[in-house]
């Protein structure tokens, strides 16, 4: 017989305790959100795989990622946020009411944030599972460049992060060898990047070559690449390697739910909001140029604060404008604008002539337009008139008899 599982309800749900899932939850804890933070692997995510940190602002002393995420952690749950080690095997925001799905749990929650990463794509050739990240295999050599200050390293790809990051490991490295999968001149990057790599004299590259296998003892030192053209092994010493073959977000849960690109990375505007009102996506799992803890931190403190703006908005449209009890006449109006401004004594009057029998209330859209959203009208001003909890008309010519006459 299948389990009932058990049901808990939170304002916010954060899918993911990578450093932009907890700064979110940094920021819901400190709105006095009653907010979940779930974490199928490591509380931390990816940047606890890193040893040393050393461009996150305010850490001179070059962390491990740990340490950071550690920090992050304890200030999450001393301003409230509740911490659960599980995995989110599929969501269902079809309703005002969003759900998450655990293995135990269904957790619903008034707004969802993800924060979901991604993580590196892998050559899976033989006993690279051995060398992960700290015992030779690298994928962010902003991360890890000055580590290799006069080594040898491999560098496996041809597309514009790895010959750019390549360019990059050679200020620090004596030696880049780069395998390439194509003919000799031909890369997969941008002409610039491949005229610059070319003529660099730190960069050496071994055409039509993949990856066989990764040797070492205990620490790789050897990549075997093979030459696809002569079917012949290539041992390349070297003391690390970093794989540039691209990023796989993990997004595989909210596929057809929510919009992404064609690569899986989700599609979100500078509020952090996804296609789906109420559920924002922040850091490495969202279309962006720079993935990194600082900006994973930026868009955790956008998604977060979006989220409480979005509950409080929900609350007010539900508690204030949409009441039930009387008709009412909502003024949305821009306070940068003189014309619009000049019409509220209008509205005053109408309130205190008319205030017994019609609720009158004002939205600033200056402040924030989710109400104005969610009443179905973005451009200003207008009055909305309200019947029996729904939106019965939308005036834009805004004169007294006019809305006198439609809220009766
Ligand atoms: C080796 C390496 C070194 C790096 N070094 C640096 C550096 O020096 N400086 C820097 O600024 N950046 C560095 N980065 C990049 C940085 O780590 C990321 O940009 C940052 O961690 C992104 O944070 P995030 O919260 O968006 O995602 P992540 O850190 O990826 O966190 C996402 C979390 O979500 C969890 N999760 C995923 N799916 C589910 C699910 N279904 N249910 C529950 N939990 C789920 C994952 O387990 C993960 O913990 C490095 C990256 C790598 C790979």
């Amino acid at each position: 017989m299948a389990r009932e599982k058990k049901v808990e309800h939170y304002d916010v749900v954060i899918i993911g305790a990578g450093a932009s899932g907890m700064t979110a939850a940094i920021y819901c804890g400190r709105a006095r959100l009653k907010t979940l933070i779930l974490e199928k692997a490591l509380v931390g995510g990816l940047a606890t795989y890193t040893n040393e940190i050393e461009n996150y602002p305010g850490f001179p002393n070059s962390p491990k990622g740990e340490d950071i995420t550690d920090l992050m952690k304890e200030q999450a749950k001393k301003l409230g946020a509740i911490f659960k080690g599980t995995e989110v095997q599929s969501v269902d925001f079809t309703g005002e009411e969003k759900k998450v799905e655990t293995f135990r749990n269904t957790f619903i929650a008034k707004s969802v944030i993800l924060a979901t990463g991604g993580r590196p794509r892998t050559t899976n050739a033989k006993n690279e599972e051995n060398y992960l990240f700290d015992k030779g295999i690298s994928f962010c050599a902003t991360c890890d460049a000055a580590a290799n200050t006069d080594k040898t390293v491999v560098v496996i790809g041809s597309g514009d992060a790895a010959i750019e990051e390549g360019m990059f490991l050679t200020r620090f490295a004596k030696k880049v060898i780069v395998s390439v999968m194509h003919d000799e001149g031909k890369m997969d990057c941008n002409e610039i990047a491949k005229e610059a790599a070319l003529k660099n004299p730190k960069m050496e590259f071994v055409w039509n070559t993949v990856v066989d296998s990764f040797e070492g003892e205990g620490h790789l030192d050897t990549v075997v690449l093979k030459d696809l053209k002569k079917n012949e092994l290539v041992p390349v010493k070297c003391d690390n390697c970093f794989e540039f073959i691209g990023y796989l977000p993990n997004t595989e849960i909210f596929k057809g739910i929510i919009d992404m690109t064609k690569n899986g990375y989700i599609l979100t505007n500078e509020k952090m909001e996804t296609n789906i009102d109420g559920v924002f996506a922040c850091g490495d799992v969202r279309e962006k140029w720079l993935k990194q803890v600082a900006t994973a931190v930026g868009d955790g403190a956008i998604a977060g604060f979006a989220a409480e703006k979005f509950i409080a908005e929900t609350e007010i449209f539900e508690d204030t404008v949409m009441k039930k009890d009387k008709n009412g006449v909502i003024y949305v109006y821009n306070a940068i604008e003189q014309a619009q401004r000049e019409l509220l004594p209008m509205i005053e009057e109408l309130n205190a002539k008319h205030g017994d029998e019609f609720h009158f209330t004002k939205i600033d859209v200056y402040k924030s337009d989710g109400i104005a959203r969610k009443l179905g009208k973005t451009v200003y001003p207008y009055v909305a008139i309200v019947k029996n909890g729904k939106v019965a008309e939308l005036i834009d010519t805004i004169e007294a008899d006019k809305i006198m006459e439609a809220v009766k």
